[in-house]
């Protein structure tokens, strides 16, 4: 489903719907309504008639550039074979993805492409890897999974870092932007108060983890039975990872203990 969401930038929607990738995963095609070419963010899935969905969207303009926020397999499992069909240069911030000749995202300019200017803003914490892309033009900024158009996003351990997680959401919230183009889900435009309403999330499930053990919880699942009660049990596994990611910030700063990183008590004041 192709949905134009501003002058400037078109939504491709991938058909990878799932609890996680909510309606599947938004491809961007990005360009100064002017310019004879265009930037590509987030190819997506693996899948053909999706790339051909991306390619229908550029409506005969070349494709000057792909760009990916991170390299989970529903953002990047398509990207190379994207870029080698539209014969354009892949850039990525993981080690090993950016194409010879590629813009280096961590060179921390803006990368001028399609008419316009995007800048990276790495924003480690879903992913090690993850980048924001910021478009002056529209005070807007795609941000994949580090915010997404509803719910939550998930930061998992071990992949996933809080304690990154966490400054990149202050980063973000730095920029002051209008809007958000997120990976999965609607356009955000009141951009400023889901970021610090993500912040307000991670600080309430912090503070329950602390209570939690304060309570008598030791193990991981014992603190997802009591903090996610109310949840559906059959996203008590990941709701388990995001736990642990939780404990891992809080053992790191000192303020929970463990032994064998299963096990955890709340360290003595
Ligand atoms: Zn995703």
């Amino acid at each position: 489903m192709t949905e134009p969401w501003s002058p400037r930038v078109t939504r491709v929607l991938a058909p990878n719907p799932s609890p996680l990738t909510l309606e599947g995963t938004n491809t961007f095609v990005v360009a100064e309504p002017s310019a004879p070419a265009v930037v590509v963010i987030d190819p997506g899935p693996a899948d053909d008639g999706h790339a051909q969905a991306v390619v229908s969207a550029c409506a005969g303009r070349e494709v000057e550039l792909v760009l990916l926020t991170h390299t989970h397999v529903d953002h990047a499992e398509g990207a190379r074979a994207f870029a080698d069909r539209v014969g354009a240069p892949l850039a990525a911030l993981a080690p090993g993805w950016a194409s010879p000749g590629a813009p280096d995202l961590a060179a921390g300019g803006p990368v001028t492409a399609a008419g316009l200017e995007l800048r990276p803003v790495p924003t480690p914490g879903h992913a090690a890897d993850h980048c924001c892309f910021e478009l002056a033009a529209e005070r807007a900024v795609f941000t994949g999974d580090h915010v997404l158009g509803r719910g939550t996003t998930v930061v998992e351990w071990p992949g996933g870092d809080m304690a990154d997680y966490l400054v990149s959401l202050r980063r973000l919230l730095e920029l002051r932007p209008e809007r958000l183009y997120p990976g999965h889900g609607p356009l955000v435009a009141d951009a400023v108060a889901r970021v610090e309403g993500y912040l307000a999330h991670r600080h309430g499930r912090e503070a329950q983890v602390l209570d939690a053990l304060a309570a008598g919880d030791r193990t991981p699942a014992e603190i997802v039975a009591r903090v996610y009660a109310e949840v559906d049990p059959s996203l008590h596994p990941a709701a388990e990872l995001s736990v642990r990611a939780h404990l891992a910030k809080l053992v790191r700063e000192g303020r929970v203990a463990t032994d064998d990183g299963e096990r955890f008590v709340p360290s003595a004041p």
